[in-house]
């Protein structure tokens, strides 16, 4: 399991998580919801090591991750905008993580393809970035991001530069793609409709704190606080 336990994090004067703690079970989805501003993408962003905590703990398992570099903590990520590298093709891109492991050639081709056969691009591995579209290119960063059997999945919200019948399909894909994997996964999104959909374990957040943590279905029907009943109910 995840276990987050006290996180403060400021950036000068203002203070982006304010002792935060929570439990990700082993397997699970869970998803990091709030409004803009309210540190979800913040919260994502020191689990991965790409900003350091001013106060808390983060382990996984037995680790304590604190002083484990980002590169090292073996977390898979997808970001909102595809970052994918314009110049290699989808397989190339799938590889890139292998390739910085040093798999031989063989095994990492195998991976590869095994990876673009699970986001069902196995036709797509030498178009480059521009000739896919938006959706084909996030299924791509899911593939590169799954190819080196991270202990995590980290998805800062992923679907959310796409068109809604392309976030609807990459919905299910993904939830398909984690149950297939058993992977934890951890998906930032302000979207509480998508959250609903998708997530076991919805985290509520808003100024740095977490409001509630609860199954779609306990925050639909006994949401803890007001904030959580107007955000719920809220559908855009
Ligand atoms: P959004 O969806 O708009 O990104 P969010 O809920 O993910 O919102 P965060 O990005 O985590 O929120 O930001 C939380 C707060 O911290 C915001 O007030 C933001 O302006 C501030 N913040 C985030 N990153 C930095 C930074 N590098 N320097 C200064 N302030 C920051």
């Amino acid at each position: 399991d995840l276990s987050i336990h006290d996180l403060v994090k400021r950036f000068g004067k203002l203070t982006a998580l304010d002792h935060v703690s929570l439990e990700v079970a082993q397997g699970s989805f869970v998803c990091f919801l709030g409004p803009s501003g309210c540190g979800k993408t913040t919260l994502l962003r020191v689990i991965a090591g790409l900003e350091e905590a001013d106060g808390g703990s983060i382990r996984l398992g037995e680790s304590d991750l604190s002083s484990i570099p980002a590169r090292n903590r073996n977390f898979g990520v997808v970001f909102q905008s595809y970052s994918l590298f314009p110049n290699m093709t989808a397989a190339r891109n799938v590889g890139y993580g292998l390739e910085c492991r040093r798999w031989d050639r063989p095994r990492m081709q195998n991976r590869i393809k095994e990876m673009l056969d699970l986001v069902h691009l196995a036709d797509q591995a030498e178009k480059l970035p521009s000739q896919m579209s938006g959706g084909q290119q996030q299924r791509i960063a899911l593939a590169r991001a799954l190819a080196p059997d991270p202990s995590a999945l980290l998805l800062d919200e992923p679907l959310s530069a796409l068109d809604a019948k392309v976030r609807e399909e990459l919905r299910i894909e993904i939830r398909a793609v984690q149950k297939r994997l058993g992977i934890t996964t951890i998906m930032v999104t302000h979207d509480q409709e998508e959250a609903l959909a998708m997530a076991d374990l919805i985290v509520v957040m808003s100024k740095g704190r977490i409001e509630q943590i609860g199954t779609p279905q306990q925050l639909y029907r006994e949401p803890a606080t007001a904030f959580v009943a107007d955000f719920i109910g809220r559908m855009n």
